[in-house]
Parts: structure tokens; sequence; C-alpha cells
């Protein structure tokens, strides 16, 4: 595959990136991944389609947050991204990227249950980008858990504020910030239509951000800011090996889908280059499924 363009036949794309049985400390690092996953490195070529914007991107060291903030950079944005202080070493491999393709990196580590970090990290990186017009609120906490009666009060608040309360902060806060343009886009998850029995309280805040953002959505469109959410499916990440699922069940990750395998990073980018465009200018309050083929309402 020389780009994101070239023809192939989606079930057989991918066949030499296995997931396997690993199990990463904290959040994970895709530096570390036995396998590693395909963020569009050598491959994503971008067309001017989001010349001069400054974007950023929770979540953008790794995994989909990581594979976006590259295409925003081919695509001429400059790019800020919020990650947690222990994810350095990712960030520091995508800030290379987005400098590669000419464009601005800015670096601001943090912890998004933090409700005072997560307000100055909006205006750090208004400030540092020298203005903000796509905001990707990307960095979510998965954790399994067998047993309704093993899963702590900690954890489910955890869940909560890093998937839900974070995106209610950060968009509180760039809300003055925003100009009529500015695209809005929140990373829900087929676990908000298809929950699975280990993902309770993740699968239900991928459900409350979804219907947050389709609301807020509706508040917003006078103004000209557009609200939409990206819904992965089965995506190999760090966060799949870092607790997000048994082990056990990485082997055959993704072989439930349509396709037969799981996504990769360099498959989910197009879909926030699309919603952060203005290309999709009438396109507001929807949920884009990047699922490889899992039935949604
Ligand atoms: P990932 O591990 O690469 O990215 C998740 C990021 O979230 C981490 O890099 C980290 O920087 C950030 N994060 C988590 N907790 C944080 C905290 N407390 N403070 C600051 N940052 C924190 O994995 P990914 O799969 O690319 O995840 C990106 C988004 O996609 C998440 O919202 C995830 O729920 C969602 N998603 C993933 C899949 C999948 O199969 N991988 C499927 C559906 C949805
Ligand atoms: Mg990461």
């Amino acid at each position: 595959m020389t780009d994101q363009y070239t023809l192939a036949d989606p079930t057989t794309m991918y066949a030499d990136i296995e997931t396997t049985a690993q199990q990463q400390p904290g959040s994970g690092l895709d530096a570390e991944l036995d396998n590693r996953a395909d963020l569009g490195e050598t491959t994503y070529r971008g067309s001017g389609r989001l010349a001069g914007r400054k974007a950023l991107i929770t979540g953008g060291d790794s995994g989909i947050g990581g594979a976006t903030a590259i295409a925003f950079a081919r695509e001429g944005a400059d790019v800020a991204i919020s990650y947690l202080p222990e994810e350095q070493r990712d960030a520091d491999h995508i800030a290379g990227l987005i400098e590669e393709a000419g464009r601005k990196a800015v670096l601001l580590p943090g912890d998004l249950e933090d409700r005072d970090y997560v307000t100055q990290l909006v205006t750090d990186a208004h400030e540092q980008l020298g203005g903000l017009d796509i905001l990707v609120s990307n960095g979510g906490k998965q954790q399994f858990t067998e047993e309704l009666t093993d899963l702590s009060d900690e954890q489910f608040d955890a869940t909560f504020r890093t998937n839900v309360d974070a995106l209610f902060w950060i968009t509180k806060a760039a809300l003055p910030l925003l100009a009529p343009g500015a695209s809005i886009i929140a990373t829900s998850s087929i676990q908000a239509y298809q929950p699975s029995p280990t993902l309770l309280d993740y699968a239900s805040t991928k459900a409350a951000l979804n219907t947050y953002a389709k609301g807020l959505a509706e508040q917003l469109a006078p103004q000209g800011i557009r609200v939409n959410v990206v819904a992965p499916g089965p995506i190999w990440t760090p966060l799949q090996t870092a607790g997000g699922q048994p082990p056990e069940a990485l082997p055959e990750f993704g072989e439930d889908t349509g396709l037969g395998r799981p996504g990769q990073p360099a498959e989910l980018a197009p879909a926030y280059v699309f919603l952060a465009s203005q290309e999709s200018s009438y396109v507001v309050g929807s949920t884009l499924h990047v699922n490889g083929g899992m039935p949604t309402p």
C-alpha cells in the first residue's frame, strides 16, 4: 500500500499485523506493542484539506489519536496533543512526525481526570497554536472487569471522569475560544451500541458521550460550530493491551467483524479529517461508524 487511496481488498489488508496476548502496565505505549499498529506513518498522504487549521487532540500520542494527529498535520494543520506524562515516548514520536510534515507540534501532558488540567489544556493549546479550530476529545479509559461485584467505585468514577466529565470540561472551556467554522469531534465506540459484559462502565460512558455530543451539536449549530462523533470498532491500539481486554481475548480480537479482522488506527484518521474539514459542512450531530462491519441502529 503506497497511500490511503491504494485500492485493496479490505479483508486482507494488514494481514501481517497479528494481535498478541500482550499485557502492558499503565496506559500502555505504541512503542511497546509486540506487533506494531499502523498509524499511517509511511502511508497517509495529505492534500491541503486542513490548511492553516489549529487542532487540539486528547490522547494524541498513540493509537487513533496519534494517527489522527499525523493525518491532520499532513493536511496542513498545526496540532497540540494531550496525553499522560508516562506516554512521553509516544508523544515525542508523534510530535516528530507533525514537525516532519512542516507543522507546529505542541505537547501538553497531564491527567484528564483533573479539571484544572483540562481547563488549562484548552487555554494553553489556544495560546501556543495561536488559535483553535478543531477539538478532538479522544482520550479514553477502558479497563475490563469480569464481574459487576469486582467493579470498584473508584474505577467506575475514573472511567466516567476520563471519558465523560473531561468532554464536558473541555467543550465548556473551548467554547468561548471557538469561531464559526470550528469542529468538535468526540470518540465514542461500538460499545455504545453493543456493550461487552466485561465493559459495563466503559460502554456506558461511550453511550453517554455520544448523546452529549448530539445534544451539544444541536445547541451549537446556530453558532456555526459543528459537533460530531466517530465510533470505532475493535482497533489495534495500546489501550487494548493495557487492561482494555483480557489478554487471552486479544489473539481473536476483531475477528467477529464483517471484515473478520481488527482495524488499524490509520483506517480511522480519514474519518476525523472528514469531520474536521469544511467538506463536512452539513454534517452535524452525526456518529460516523468505522467498525469493519458491526451493525448499529
Ligand atoms: P490509546 O491507548 O492509543 O489512546 C488512549 C489515550 O487516552 C492514551 O494514549 C492516553 O493519552 C489517553 N488517556 C487515557 N486516560 C487518560 C488520562 N487520565 N489523562 C490523559 N490522557 C488519558 O488507545 P485508542 O484505542 O486509540 O483510544 C482512543 C479512543 O478510542 C479512546 O476514547 C477509546 O475509548 C476509543 N476507542 C477505541 C477502540 C479500540 O478498539 N481501540 C474502539 C472504540 C473506541
Ligand atoms: Mg497513549
